[in-house]
């Protein structure tokens, strides 16, 4: 049994009662916190997570709304926590890297960093219970998705991403699916650069309708018109119960 607690569901402008997307991962003793962006202290907290237990994380892709709350968890972990193992593309790592140099944070002891890419194995990580595979997604240069692999079960958490050959693949084979549904499909005919990089809520239902999925939880939701969410879960509708629509701080267990 694994458990998913959502800290964020907001795409990277936030809206008043949703924050940009990050969630954890637990399963048995192990956790993931998969994209950090920022506040996730406080987040953690109100979460019933303790801060310090933190020693994971995955960053999907070098868009700020993905990374930007490290440098503080970091920060706040300095002394208190004693590693920290960071997972990324080499793009994201390089980026960190400098940034830890640039506000001093290389010069505190603790948390000992480590830095691992996630392309450079076939498990970025791996244990007698747990696998995680990166998988290529259509966003940017190097972006990607994670596919969770325990107790004979697979959840794929696509991120940012345009609908894919890849992710489609990957999604026939899971049973719970994380995707892109950054907006309506209106919105997105107003601002159709959102396409090459984004799914809308109706493409989604339409191409993931006949995908035998157990759960579709949609996340990354981009909020600045008036009525944008109400679109979102209507075109969502003919996915019917296996969409799971999450709020920041929804737990989902997946069974
Ligand atoms: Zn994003
Ligand atoms: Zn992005």
């Amino acid at each position: 049994m694994a458990k998913l607690i959502f800290l964020g569901t907001a795409a990277s402008i936030p809206s008043k009662d949703r924050d940009n997307t990050s969630f954890l991962f637990l399963h048995r003793k192990e956790m993931f916190l998969i994209d950090c962006p920022g506040a996730i202290h406080q987040k953690l907290l109100k979460a019933g997570i303790n801060f310090k237990d933190i020693k994971n994380i995955v960053i999907t892709h070098q868009h700020p709304d993905h990374f930007y709350g490290i440098i503080g968890l970091i920060h706040a972990q300095g002394y208190l926590s004693k590693k920290l193992a960071i997972f990324s593309n080499q793009t994201t790592i390089l980026l960190l890297k400098e940034l830890i140099r640039k506000v001093g944070l290389n010069r505190y002891p603790f948390p000992r960093l480590t830095f691992h890419d996630v392309f450079k194995r076939k498990f970025f990580y791996s244990s007698s219970s747990l696998k995680l595979v990166a998988v290529r997604n259509k966003h940017i240069r190097n972006s990607f998705g994670v596919k969770f692999i325990f107790d004979g079960k697979t959840l794929l958490y696509s991120s940012d991403t345009a609908l894919s050959k890849t992710i489609l693949k990957e999604a026939k084979e899971a049973q719970y699916l994380i995707h892109d549904c950054t907006a309506s499909s209106s919105y997105f005919k107003e601002y159709p650069q959102l396409y090459k990089m984004h799914t809308d809520a109706k493409t989604l239902a339409s191409i993931l309708k006949n995908i035998p999925l157990k759960k579709i939880i949609p996340i990354h939701f981009l909020l600045l018109k008036k009525g944008e969410l109400r679109k979102i879960k209507k075109e969502l509708t003919p996915l019917g119960k296996k969409i799971y629509f999450p709020s920041d701080f929804s737990i989902l267990t997946l069974s």
